[in-house]
């Protein structure tokens, strides 16, 4: 059964800002609720465990695949990330719109496991912006910038598997286009299920009713 709420992924490289536009719609719209994460990597300055990430170790993460406690997870630039399973079901069964922010294969497991779900691939306008935001951010060492920026030339090429490509170059536009995005997909066929069966019934007695 289709579930009341829009589950939406947000990907895009490192410094696309992804983070950022979760941040705006949590702030602008009650409908929303954002799916907290479970990572090995370490925490940024800043970022505090059970609101950025569920920060845990090795064993930890391992033990949460074997129970069953994650939807999907990944190894990205040598840190696991997942996304824990309890909280999306409930929150969806609510009819929150469940935003995640999550790489690319996880948004490829995502679509198997939730094919009503909706994918955004958030773009930065250019390379050169990109990584003036990553450096901007202040979070990560020279290294790992070069190295989240390689793992984007291999993202890029995952693209086009997204239903909506969304440009992040002025934030409030971005942020609101997100937002009729995920009002759009309410309007697909496998969360109008309702009304599709209520007029097919009305139209069934209808026909009887002139025979
Ligand atoms: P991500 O979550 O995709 O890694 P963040 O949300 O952390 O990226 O954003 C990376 C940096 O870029 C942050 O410092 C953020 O403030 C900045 N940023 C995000 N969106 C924009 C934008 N539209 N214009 C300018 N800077 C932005
Ligand atoms: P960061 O370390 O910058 O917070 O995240 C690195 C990458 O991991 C980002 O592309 C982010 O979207 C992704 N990510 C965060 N949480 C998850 C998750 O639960 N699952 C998957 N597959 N990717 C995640």
């Amino acid at each position: 059964m289709a579930h009341k709420g829009i589950l939406t992924v947000i990907s895009g490289f490192s410094g696309a800002g992804k983070g950022t536009i979760v941040k705006h719609l949590l702030k602008a719209y009650d409908n929303y609720v954002f799916s907290i994460s479970m990572t090995t990597r370490e925490p940024r300055p800043g970022e505090r465990n059970g609101v950025d990430y569920f920060f845990v170790d090795k064993e930890a993460f391992e033990r949460a695949i074997e129970e069953n406690g994650l939807v999907e997870y990944t190894n990205y630039c040598g840190n696991y990330y997942g996304t824990p399973r309890a909280y999306v079901e409930e929150q969806l069964a609510a009819g929150k719109d469940v935003l995640l922010d999550i790489e690319i294969e996880g948004a490829r497991n995502i679509k198997k496991r939730f094919p009503e779900s909706l994918l955004l691939f958030v773009i930065p306008p250019s390379a050169e912006e990109l990584r003036r935001r990553l450096v901007g951010r202040g979070t990560e060492s020279e290294e790992v910038i070069d190295a989240r920026l390689r793992r984007a030339i291999e993202e890029s090429e995952g693209i086009e598997a997204y239903d909506y490509i969304v440009l992040n170059d002025d934030l409030e536009t971005c942020v609101e286009e997100v937002h009729q995005l995920v009002n759009a997909a309410r309007k697909m066929p496998p969360h109008r299920k309702e009304l599709i069966e209520k007029i097919r019934e009305e139209l069934k007695q209808f026909a009887k009713g002139e025979e």
